[in-house]
């Protein structure tokens, strides 16, 4: 009658080494016990079997393989395990959860206690992390430009609000509602990351990933919020690519529309809006851009101008029309170059005659590698087993949120896209071997 969890577990769990742990049991025990004693006194019928909400990680391992899920290391409660990405993962999804169940009263990304999953260690130095629409999935970076990704808890915050979008608004991962997806992961993401250290709007560092780059990269971070475009600027990696306004708006095909390029727009109308409104930002801004979110306030392919009149109009609902926050979510988005209402408009790229052209795409900085050769500079296995993947290609290897994107144009006969995740090794390799021979040199579009 107390639930799923016995109260002589959750006493233990009380004095559980992580807090988030204890402090959810803690919980549990206050709230059953709340239940005891008003059983005593209530209709006796009712049977409660409620239990607080309380997150239900699973971290697994994939052994530097690309094999998901792999093998489950943690399950909720369970101690650390003693390998760092594992243990950071574990505490970033608590994290990622309690903002969104203390703040917004919201039970994990679908608002029914969705299980939350991460695997560590996918691939062999694999340079990203994604969200494939089921999981988290975290490379352990290659060591001379990133570190592992599980150390930010943003980029955790980020991954996981995929899932919130995907279970609310579901902005398509295309053009302006891509970049608003990859906008607000970032904003989700910097919430759990100044909640966790108890920042105002003031006092936070509005960065994306702070720390993930090796001493080796000039830069900060992967996004600013605050400065779209000066979170790196190196060597290798190129200079950090994202407008800060409409007036610079970059118009591509790759990365997805540039959904990680024009993010910084909407990015910084958040930052505009919670810094001006003041005080913790999930409080003020985060709190009107989650109703968008929950109240679906926007369909599925809303560009920036009809995202922007819905935090308005979402502000004028929480906080009256009219109201200081209301004043300051608009003057925002005018600052950003964004007029609520207008559509957009999106041109496919030419495809080159006789030839085979390879672009990798994506990932969570969304840079461009980009490849042409002459069709007849390959062989001719290779080039049938391309033509037959565009047959071949399983529906699961469609684009997912911060995962690689390949394009793969041949002549006129072939132009497909499709994601990292799913395609087969051989084709993998077979890819990557056409962008070492035919690279003109690693790009960042805009
Ligand atoms: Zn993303």
């Amino acid at each position: 009658m107390n639930g799923i969890v016995p109260p002589y577990l959750l006493e233990r769990l009380t004095t559980h080494a992580d807090e988030r742990v204890s402090a959810c049991a803690a919980r549990t025990l206050t709230v059953d016990e709340t239940l005891r004693v008003k059983r005593t006194v209530a209709v006796p019928t009712v049977r409660a079997t409620l239990v607080a909400p309380h997150p239900q990680r699973t971290i697994s391992d994939a052994a530097n393989t690309t094999a998901l899920p792999g093998t489950t290391v943690r399950r909720e409660g369970d101690p650390a395990t003693g390998d760092v990405a594992a243990d950071e993962a574990y505490d970033a999804l608590g994290a990622t959860w309690t903002l969104l169940q203390e703040e917004y009263g919201r039970d994990s990304l679908d608002g029914a206690g969705r299980p939350l999953l991460a695997t560590v260690h996918y691939g062999d130095r694999y340079d990203n992390a994604f969200w494939d629409g089921e999981r988290m999935v975290f490379g352990d970076g290659d060591g001379q430009v990133f570190r592992s990704f599980t150390s930010a808890v943003d980029i955790v915050g980020h991954e996981l609000a995929h899932g919130l979008v995907q279970a609310t608004v579901d902005l398509v991962y295309q053009g302006q509602s891509g970049a608003l997806n990859e906008s607000v992961a970032d904003v989700i993401g910097s919430l759990v990351k100044q909640r966790l250290l108890g920042q105002t709007a003031a006092e936070a560092d509005w960065l994306i990933g702070a720390g993930i780059f090796t001493d080796q990269v000039q830069g900060v971070a992967l996004r600013s919020l605050a400065a779209p475009g000066t979170a790196y600027d190196d060597d290798v990696l190129g200079a950090d690519p994202q407008p800060a306004s409409m007036a610079d708006y970059v118009e591509t095909t790759s990365d997805n529309g540039g959904v990680h390029i024009n993010s910084g727009i909407p990015n910084r109308a958040f930052h505009l809006a919670a810094t001006a409104i003041g005080g913790h930002s999930w409080d003020g801004a985060g709190r009107v851009w989650y109703d968008v979110l929950e109240g679906r306030m926007v369909a599925s392919d809303a560009d920036f101008a009809a995202f922007a009149a819905a935090t308005i109009r979402a502000a004028g609902e929480r906080f009256g029309d009219g109201s200081p926050q209301q004043t300051e979510v608009a003057a925002a988005w005018t600052e950003v170059g964004v007029a609520p209402s207008a559509p957009e408009a999106t041109s496919p790229a030419p495809a080159v005659a006789d030839t085979v052209r390879v672009e990798r795409s994506g990932g969570l900085l969304g840079r461009v590698h980009v490849a042409e050769v002459p069709e007849s500079a390959l062989p001719q296995p290779e080039r049938d087993r391309l033509v037959s993947l565009a047959e071949t290609v399983a529906p699961e290897a469609r684009p997912v949120p911060d995962g690689y994107t390949w394009r793969i144009e041949i002549s006129q006969r072939v132009d497909i896209t499709v994601g990292e995740q799913g395609l087969p090794d051989e084709v993998l390799a077979l890819l990557r071997g056409i962008l070492e021979r035919g690279e003109r040199g690693s790009q960042q579009e805009g």
